[in-house]
C-alpha cells in the first residue's frame, strides 16, 4: 500500500462532519496519512484548525475565503485570515481565486478579495491554493502580477484545457489533479493533459466530498466523495502518464511534503 496525502480535503462539510471518525480511519485504511483541511470561508478556516487540532500530525489546514464566498470579504478579512494563518497548523492561504462559473458572488467582489488574499500570501510568505473556473483569462492576469513575490502556488481541481496548463505551469505552479480524470465525459481532455505535468508539479486530491470518482466501484450509496478514494486517483493519473502506481505516490507525497512544509 502507497502513502498518500490529499492536498485538497473539505473537512469541515456536513457531510463528512457526520461520519469524521469514520472517515479519517477509512482514510488511514487507504494508506492517506495525511491531509490538507480546505478553509473556504474565515468560519470554515477556524473549524479547520479545530479539526487539525483533534488529529495532529495527520491533518494541517488552508486558511482564506473562496470566490463563492467572496462577498463575506469585509474590512476586517485580512487581518483575520492573518490571525488565523499564525497558527503554526495552517500551511497555505486559500482557496481562493475567481469562479465565473455560477458568479455566487460579483466577479468584481472575487477579483477584490483574490487580490487581498495576493497579497497576504506574498506578506506573510505563505504557499497559496487556487480556484479557477471560467475565469482563467483574468485569473493568470492576477497571478502573473504577484507570481515574482509569491512562494508555492498550487491550482487546485485542475480540469482546464491545454493552454491554461501551460500558462500554470509557465507560472511555475502546481497542479492538483482530482477524480474528475474519472470522468468518461468530461475527463477526456484531462486524461491526456496529465502526462504533460511534470512529475515535480503533480499534487493529488479528492476535494471531498465533492467530485466522487465516476468510475468508482462500487459506489458507495451516500455518492459523498472521501479521502479513502485517493488511491483510486492514483491509479487512475498512473495509467494516464504511463507511469508506475509506486513512482507516481512516491513523488506525489513529496510533492506534497515540500509544498506544505511538512
Ligand atoms: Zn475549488
Amino acid at each position: 500500500m502507497n502513502e498518500l496525502f490529499d492536498i485538497g480535503v473539505n473537512l469541515t462539510n456536513k457531510s463528512l462532519m457526520r461520519d469524521l471518525e469514520g472517515i479519517m480511519q477509512r482514510a488511514l485504511d487507504a494508506g492517506v496519512t495525511g491531509m490538507a483541511v480546505t478553509g473556504t470561508s474565515i468560519e470554515s478556516s477556524q473549524q479547520a484548525i479545530e479539526l487539525c487540532r483533534s488529529y495532529p500530525g495527520r491533518l494541517v489546514s488552508t486558511c482564506g475565503v473562496h470566490p463563492h464566498h467572496a462577498s463575506e470579504w469585509d474590512a476586517d478579512s485580512a487581518a483575520q485570515i492573518e490571525a488565523l494563518a499564525a497558527d503554526e497548523r495552517v500551511r497555505a492561504i486559500g482557496e481562493t481565486g475567481l469562479d465565473f462559473n455560477r458568479n455566487y458572488s460579483p466577479p468584481a467582489a472575487q477579483e477584490f478579495a483574490f487580490e487581498s488574499q495576493l497579497e497576504l500570501a506574498a506578506s506573510l510568505e505563505m504557499p497559496l491554493f487556487c480556484h479557477q473556473r471560467d475565469a482563467h483569462r483574468r485569473f493568470v492576469e492576477m497571478l502573473t502580477a504577484f507570481r515574482h513575490c509569491l512562494g508555492p502556488i498550487v491550482v487546485h481541481c485542475f480540469t482546464d484545457n491545454r493552454e491554461a496548463l501551460t500558462d500554470y505551469l509557465d507560472l511555475d505552479c502546481h497542479i492538483g489533479i482530482t477524480g474528475w480524470i474519472c470522468d468518461e465525459r468530461r475527463g477526456l481532455e484531462l486524461q491526456q493533459l496529465v502526462a504533460e505535468i511534470p512529475g515535480e508539479r503533480l499534487l493529488l486530491e479528492t476535494d471531498a466530498p465533492y467530485l466522487l470518482p465516476r468510475d468508482l466501484e462500487p459506489k458507495p450509496s451516500s455518492r459523498v466523495n472521501e479521502p479513502a478514494f485517493l488511491p483510486h486517483i492514483l491509479a487512475r493519473v498512473a495509467h494516464h502518464r504511463q507511469q508506475s502506481v509506486d513512482e507516481l505516490a512516491a513523488s506525489c507525497l513529496e510533492n506534497s511534503r515540500r509544498f506544505f512544509g511538512l
